[in-house]
This record gives structure tokens, C-alpha cells and sequence, in this order.
């Protein structure tokens, strides 16, 4: 296919189930959804696919300053626009730290030069995420970058009085503080969920209360300075009770949930395989089943990937030495669908909400609001579910291969993929860069 071809003109995209339901055609002109035209330069054949809006992550380690070796922003993006995704939230934990205007400016550059999907860089709510001052919100806030999402993820901003301030501050300008919760004295050395199965094993735990007692402080915190408050990655069902008391009572709190968290449990700990290691770590099948419920009841607002790249080296070992994280963005869609359609806890719209429009609203990221309407920028996902695959390596493209499905049967795929109206995807095989790049 040819540039031209594939980034210019009127796309007429034909009989797509628009969010799972009827057959409709769609319409792409100048980067936004258009009434139909007299006639297209591009027909794209949809039938059998569910058109999505473009998925929204509101949690990816892009890596990009200072880890190239497992990530850049070009190859996580690249990684996300196959998994569906046409806006990425950038983590702030890089080096240098993107605590200064500077930087996020720079993350955000990278992003739109690279074209595959938008970046939106998280800005550090301490200096270096060491938890000690504030970071340079108000700059950061005010930058082209626009930020608007906040957080020292990989770190818990533990210090209850620095919460309070970076929960003041970011009201200033609507914005929200996403929490690592995790406390820091509970979990020294903790290598995996706390229970029989971590001392049998002889692991150092992690227990469930070091993440819901800062849930519970901090959305009371919340409450006390009126600001609005997000839960990174919850992955206990003691968790998903915090959020819902938080939520009966008024509280500004959103939450979300990773896909490795509907699905995997602590089980798979058992083998010593560094590719379970993460933080949080899986936990129990009683977990797993109330964050399906917590996400199906609208406790818990979103799906976010927690895509965190490692190099092979630092998988490669012993599980204690081993980093913690897993590559998630091409496996993400998959994954929801396996734990939530085909267990008819969600539909196809419910999907378009937790992993589109939601964490768009929740991020202040303009375009999403209003998924497939004429008008709308026309980011769009078209999903084949009937599809299915032995999850590969191949299945990756962004610079690691720590994902924890490889080898294993998952539903689904992403066959075709417009971020705001460009090619990023087509008949389920990413375009080159400079097919892509504006
Ligand atoms: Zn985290």
C-alpha cells in the first residue's frame, strides 16, 4: 500500500458493527468521522469486525529518556497502535525523571513525531520520585504539554502531608494524582502476595493491607481537600470495597484495573518464572473474581495496561533479582475480551468505555468523548473476536518480550487501526514509520 493510498482521501470503512451492535459504514475525511461521500478513494471491508474507538491507556511505561534498551516512545507506540490503542499516558519514572516542563515537552515531541498514537506524558508528583518535595506541577501543568495526570508510579507517594499538597495543588487546574498504593514499611523485600502459598514457597509477602490502607487514606484525603484522586492498578477485592465506600459517600475517586489482574493469579508463582513478577502482584481467584466484578459494576472505572518493558537480562534470572513487570499493549484487548465478553460480564460498549471515553475523561485528553460520531477525530479500532491466536513473539513490536502470554491461546485480534484519521494498522499488520509519521 502506498502513502498516499493509505494516509490521504475519504476512507469508506463498510459494515462494521459500530461497538459491537449493528452493521453500519463509516466515513473518514481530513482526520475526523464525515456524512457519507459521493464516493471513496479507500474501502476498507469490515464485515465481521467491531469498530471500537481508538483504546485510551491511562498507564504505560514508555521508557523513553534514560531505558531505551527496553522501550522508546517510537517503539511503545508502535506496540500500542497494534494492540488498538491511539492515546498512551506516559509514566513518569525516566531518566531524568519527567518532573520539569522540559521533559514533558520533550516526551510529548517524540510522540507526535513518531505519529503511531498520542502521547500524553504523566508528570512527577515529587522531585525524582523520590518523595521528599514537590515536583514542578504548576510548570508541567502550564507546559504544551498540558499535563493533567500526576503520579510517582513504581513509587508510592507515602508521605500522607505531600499527598495532601499534590491533591491541593493539582485542583488548581483540574487535574488528578494517580497513586502507586503501596506502603513502603509493609512490603520491604515482599516478592509476591501474602498468604499460605508465599510461605510455602518461601517468598517474602506483600499483603493485600499495604495497598488498601493507602487506598483508604488517600481517598479520605481526597475528600478533605475536594480534589480528585486516582487508584493506580488495584488488585485486591479488599481494594474494590475501599473504592466503592469511597464512591457511596461522594468521593472523587476513579480506579483502575490491569488486565493481568482479571486474568493471572498467584498461581503461576509456583513456577519461579520472573515473567509473573509484578507489582502489584497477581494475587488470589478471589481477587481476580471481584475485580471483574468491581470493573463489570462500574466500582472500578477502567482497564490500564501497566505495559512496563524489560530487557531480557532483567527477566532472565532468578525470580528474586528478577524486575518487576509486564508488556501488556498488544495483549490488552485479548485479554479483556477473554475475561469479561466471553464471560458476559461486558459488551462491546461497556469495552469502548473502560478502555476508551473513561480514561480519556479521567486524563483530560480531548476527542474521545463522543465514540464514531460524525465530527468526532476518527480514531478508530476495528477488532475481529471470532479471530484467535497462540500468543508469540511475533505479536510483539515494541522493543521487549516480557509478556506472561506467550505460548498461550488468546481471542481475538486487531485487524485495522486510524489514529485521528492516519493508517496505523492495516489488515492487522502495523504500517512502517514513515508511512505513519505526519
Ligand atoms: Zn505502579
Amino acid at each position: 500500500m502506498t502513502h498516499d493510498s493509505a494516509q490521504h482521501g475519504v476512507t469508506l470503512v463498510r459494515g462494521a458493527a459500530l461497538l459491537g451492535g449493528g452493521a453500519a459504514d463509516l466515513w473518514i475525511r481530513d482526520g475526523v468521522f464525515v456524512e457519507p461521500a459521493d464516493r471513496a478513494d479507500l474501502t476498507v471491508d469490515a464485515a465481521g469486525l467491531v469498530a471500537l474507538p481508538g483504546l485510551v491507556d491511562l498507564h504505560t511505561h514508555l521508557r523513553e529518556p534514560g531505558y531505551e534498551q527496553s522501550e522508546t516512545v517510537l517503539t511503545g507506540t508502535r506496540a500500542a497502535a497494534s494492540g488498538g490503542y491511539t492515546a498512551v499516558f506516559a509514566m513518569a519514572n525516566t531518566l531524568p525523571v519527567q518532573d520539569t516542563a522540559g521533559v514533558v515537552e520533550q516526551v510529548a515531541a517524540l510522540g507526535r513525531s513518531a505519529g503511531y498514537a498520542t502521547v500524553r506524558p504523566i508528570g512527577a508528583v515529587t522531585v525524582g520520585l523520590k518523595g521528599e518535595r514537590l515536583a514542578e506541577i504548576g510548570a508541567m501543568a502550564s507546559s504544551r504539554a498540558r499535563v493533567r495526570v500526576f503520579s510517582d508510579d513504581g513509587m508510592c507517594v507515602a508521605d500522607p502531608l505531600l499527598m495532601r499538597r499534590a491533591l491541593e495543588y493539582v485542583t488548581t487546574f483540574d487535574g488528578v494524582v494517580a497513586q502507586h498504593a503501596q506502603d513502603p514499611r509493609l512490603t520491604v523485600g515482599a516478592q509476591m502476595n501474602e498468604g499460605e502459598r508465599s510461605a510455602r514457597l518461601g517468598l517474602a509477602g506483600w499483603p493485600a493491607v499495604a495497598e488498601e490502607s493507602i487506598i483508604a487514606r488517600d481517598v479520605l484525603l481526597a475528600e478533605h481537600v475536594g480534589a480528585r484522586l486516582h487508584v493506580c492498578h488495584v488488585s485486591t477485592a479488599g481494594s474494590v470495597d475501599v473504592v466503592r465506600w469511597a464512591k457511596s459517600r461522594g468521593i472523587q475517586v476513579t480506579a483502575e484495573v490491569t488486565p493481568h489482574h482479571l486474568l493471572l493469579t498467584e498461581a503461576l508463582a509456583e513456577s519461579y518464572d520472573p515473567r509473573y513478577k509484578v507489582n502489584p502482584p497477581l494475587r488470589t481467584q478471589e481477587d481476580v473474581e471481584a475485580l471483574r466484578r468491581g470493573l463489570a459494576d462500574g466500582t472500578i472505572d477502567i482497564v490500564a495496561t501497566d505495559h512496563a518493558p524489560h530487557p531480557a537480562e532483567a527477566k532472565e534470572c532468578a525470580w528474586g533479582e528478577a524486575a518487576n513487570g509486564m508488556v501488556g499493549l498488544e495483549s490488552a484487548l485479548a485479554v479483556v475480551q477473554q475475561a469479561m465478553v466471553a464471560t458476559g460480564l461486558l459488551d462491546w460498549a461497556d469495552v469502548a468505555r473502560v478502555m476508551s471515553s473513561r480514561p480519556a475523561e479521567i486524563g483530560r485528553l480531548d476527542g474521545y468523548a463522543d465514540p464514531l460520531a460524525v465530527g468526532a477525530p476518527a480514531h478508530l479500532t476495528l477488532h475481529d473476536p471470532a479471530a484467535g491466536r497462540t500468543f508469540a513473539t511475533t505479536d510483539l513490536h515494541g522493543r521487549s518480550a516480557n509478556s506472561p502470554y506467550l505460548g498461550i491461546e488468546l481471542p481475538g485480534r486487531v485487524v485495522h487501526v486510524w489514529h485521528a484519521g492516519r493508517r496505523t494498522v492495516a489488515d492487522a499488520a502495523l504500517l512502517a514509520p514513515e508511512e505513519v509519521a505526519p
